[in-house]
């Protein structure tokens, strides 16, 4: 430990625990004791909880700026200066949950409600196809008509059209059965934020109908059944604690998923929490760093939230340890209607200007945009 010791006679007069609160009255310990906890979690890969809580409460830009230093070598070390691209296919905002951050929740009477069908969805991926992205990511409100029969039947018809593709889904909470069958259809991912690991926060996020318990059991089923499993949640959601944040990066580096979904929390003005503040674009980033550190091989997204909240949000997110990026490749005509939160960004823009935009968003910090699946490995 890199510290000012206090000696006597040749041994430390306090144990480290006792001159801690000594010595926190003095400027820049603080910040030492947090890069301190960084350099141990790059070393140990795991943190207690009052550690974590620790870090959350004290860090600095300066201790942001050291993880994120760290976590962009490891990860440069794993992938290189290649970004992956996932391309997103909206499909349905329709959804039978409440959920009180999101925008399409089911009591949102304003969301224009719209659903594509088989042939919209294959027109998406040949477009994806040809501007070259090798992973297709479907996502959707939690949509009655799109049941997991019908959506196996689709992920079939991809991955026979497309064999050197990865099909990723992320249409909520299943039952295993219905997981085993989208599995069994081909599918190779599955992102399902697990949004708070907190059982209390995630009461206060969600109505009573939906259950932690069950969210959490998707997600081990998931695991358990081949996915490689997303994770993740909204940073700065409402009611959130350095203890919530503690209690999630103990729950990501127990679970230790291949992929996590890291975001601001932004409101959406049709919701319950329209008058909460945004997350905090610095915290995510220094999440984003701390989750690389953790878990050095994770598949970390510089999401579009990031980008909705700083213009240079993606670019600093790959600055800050992540890897891969997920443009939009919903037909343009329904983009605005996929609104989780407001202000997302990428609206307007098509297919291809997304795709090149992002290219030369990721050239100009010195990366290049990688035309692979971009498969997890250990
Ligand atoms: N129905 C799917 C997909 C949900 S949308 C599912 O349940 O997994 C994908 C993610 O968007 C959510 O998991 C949530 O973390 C994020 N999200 C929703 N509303 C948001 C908001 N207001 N601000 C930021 N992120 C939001």
């Amino acid at each position: 430990m890199d510290m000012p010791s206090l000696v006597f006679k040749g041994q430390s007069i306090f144990s480290r625990k006792e001159r801690l609160p000594f010595l926190l009255q003095k400027n820049g310990v603080k910040s030492m004791e947090c890069k301190a906890l960084i350099d141990k979690l790059n070393a140990e890969k795991t943190l207690k909880k009052d550690e974590w809580i620790y870090l959350f409460e004290n860090y600095t830009e300066d201790d942001r700026a050291y993880a994120a230093g760290i976590a962009q070598k490891l990860s440069i070390d794993k992938y290189g200066k290649r970004i992956f691209i996932r391309g997103i296919v909206e499909f349905s905002n329709i959804c039978k949950n409440d959920c009180y951050y999101c925008g399409i929740r089911r009591s949102n009477s304003c969301a224009q409600r719209y659903r594509l069908n088989e042939e919209d969805i294959m027109d998406c991926c040949a477009e994806g196809y040809e501007t070259g992205y090798r992973t297709f990511v479907l996502q959707s409100g939690e949509d009655g008509a799109w049941g997991a029969e019908r959506l196996a039947k689709l992920v079939c018809q991809i991955k026979e059209k497309y064999p050197d593709c990865a099909v990723t889904l992320s249409v909520g909470e299943l039952e295993y059965d219905e997981y085993k069958l989208l599995k069994q259809a081909g599918a190779d991912r599955y992102l399902l934020r697990h949004e708070t690991a907190n059982r209390e926060h995630y009461q206060k996020l969600h109505p009573g109908e939906m259950s932690f318990d069950h969210r959490m059991n998707c997600l081990r089923q998931l695991k358990e059944l081949g996915f490689q499993t997303g994770a993740g949640i909204m940073v700065g959601s409402p009611f959130q604690t350095s203890e919530c944040l503690a209690d999630d990066m103990i729950f990501l580096g127990e679970f230790k998923p291949h992929m996590i979904g890291i975001g601001p929390f932004l409101p959406h003005k049709d919701t319950p929490f329209r008058d909460e503040p945004k997350g905090s674009y610095e915290l995510t980033l220094f999440l984003l760093s701390l989750c690389r550190i953790m878990l050095p091989n994770v598949l970390l997204p510089a999401t579009t939230a990031l980008g909705t909240i700083n213009p240079r949000g993606r670019e600093e997110g790959v600055l800050a340890g992540a890897n891969v990026i997920m443009p939009n490749l919903s037909p343009t005509a329904v983009r605005k209607k996929y609104m989780l939160y407001d202000n997302k960004i990428c609206t307007e823009d098509s297919t291809a200007d997304c795709r090149y935009c992002l290219q030369a968003r990721m050239k100009s910090i010195g990366y290049e945009v990688s035309i692979t699946r971009g498969d997890y490995s250990e």
